[in-house]
């Protein structure tokens, strides 16, 4: 059915059964779909994160911005600030969420090819005891570092900071337990590591956290508090219309993710496949923008070549011919492209890959 393969940090390619999964109507207000399918689902998700039982998860419609934005939103008052630490396209999110919402912030940038320096945390945290809230993206999904979210986490709460992990691109491919990491709120959304469809976004966070965050919110439609009460109190029912075939592609997802292994097979086949992708290209020449000890398994950018026949647009479309569609690089003082190492591919298919992409170097055969 695939025409191609999505090479990309979601959308990304998802298997024949979820695409089926979607395949029949839902009534948002029936037992069938609320009871049996939505709380299965916010329990596992649960489950996934932690084995702690302080938690709850809550699914938000949108894309994974909305139950970002939601979240922030939420969980922060009107006297609270948030201190977010940045080095990329998806940190810088978060502070302009905070800005479209007219929460006080602090912004901690690192350089785009660095991992965030611990020391600069501390420094801004002894030097700022107006900041409650900090907040960090995972795996950041613009030059594919992996942050280093357990250092960073018990940084931030030994300074009794509240803690919110975008972990957006990460989640259900990597494997954690934010219990024993003490995130207080880590946001996720349908259509990555858990290889659903795009539609919505879920958090799991700390239920003695959320349970305060009445009437806090700074959006009708994105109050994360109203929403989970709803779950909560009528069987996982959402407030307004749910997407009813993206949550059942979910569900069949998440079915597949266990009988994959879990997350921890998850994540081998993700390390395989990036590192067989990354060694393919290295003998192809393609240089990776990330040293190896930053680098996470999810998506992989590498440095554009340098030749001047080369063009990003013709390299794609060549390779979109043969089956493989990459993702352009959004780095910004970088020219590079991305190649996404996440979703129903395997090592077959990375090695397809690297043949087609050797019959793909055009310019060097000018
Ligand atoms: C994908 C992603 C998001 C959310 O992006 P949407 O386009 O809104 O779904 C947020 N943070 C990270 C790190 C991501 O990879």
């Amino acid at each position: 059915m695939n025409q191609y393969l999505l090479l990309t940090p979601g959308p990304l390619t998802t298997s024949e059964t979820v695409k089926q999964a979607m395949m029949q109507d839902w009534c948002t207000w029936d037992e069938d779909y609320n009871s049996a399918i939505v709380q299965v689902i916010r329990e596992k998700l649960v489950g996934l994160a932690t084995a702690d039982q302080g938690y709850s998860s809550v699914l938000m419609q949108g894309s994974g911005t909305s139950t970002v934005e939601a979240t922030i939103g939420t969980l922060l008052g009107n006297s609270d600030k948030l201190l977010v630490i940045d080095n990329g396209v998806y940190g810088k999110r978060i502070s302009e969420i905070a800005t479209y919402l007219n929460i006080e912030q602090t912004v901690l940038s690192f350089p785009e090819k660095a991992i965030p320096d611990l020391l600069k945390i501390q420094k801004v945290l002894d030097e700022d005891k107006a900041i409650t809230h900090v907040a960090m993206v995972h795996c950041e999904t613009t030059t594919g570092i992996l942050n280093p979210a357990t250092d960073v986490a018990f940084l931030v709460k030994s300074y009794k900071k509240v803690f919110i992990l975008d972990a957006m691109s990460s989640f259900g491919g990597i494997p954690m337990d934010i219990g024993d990491m003490q995130v207080d709120a880590l946001i996720s959304s349908a259509n990555k590591c858990i290889q659903g469809v795009p539609g919505f976004g879920f958090v799991i966070v700390k239920t003695a956290l959320l349970e305060v965050c009445a009437g806090r919110a700074r959006s009708l439609s994105l109050d994360l508090y109203e929403q989970w009460q709803t779950m909560e109190k009528q069987q996982g029912k959402w407030r307004f219309t749910s997407p009813t075939h993206v949550v059942r592609a979910f569900y069949q997802a998440l079915l597949e993710l266990e009988a994959e292994g879990g997350v921890e097979a998850r994540y081998q086949r993700y390390s395989h496949n990036q590192q067989l992708l990354t060694k393919g290209m290295s003998e192809l020449g393609f240089k990776a923008l990330v040293a190896p000890s930053m680098q996470s398994p999810i998506i992989t950018a590498f440095y554009s070549p340098e030749h001047p026949d080369y063009n990003f647009k013709q390299f794609y479309g060549l390779l979109k011919q043969q089956g493989f569609v990459i993702y352009p690089g959004k780095v910004s003082d970088t020219d590079c492209f991305r190649i996404g190492n996440i979703g129903e591919v395997y090592r077959q298919d990375i090695e397809k890959l690297l043949i087609a992409l050797k019959s793909c170097c055009f310019w060097e055969k000018v």
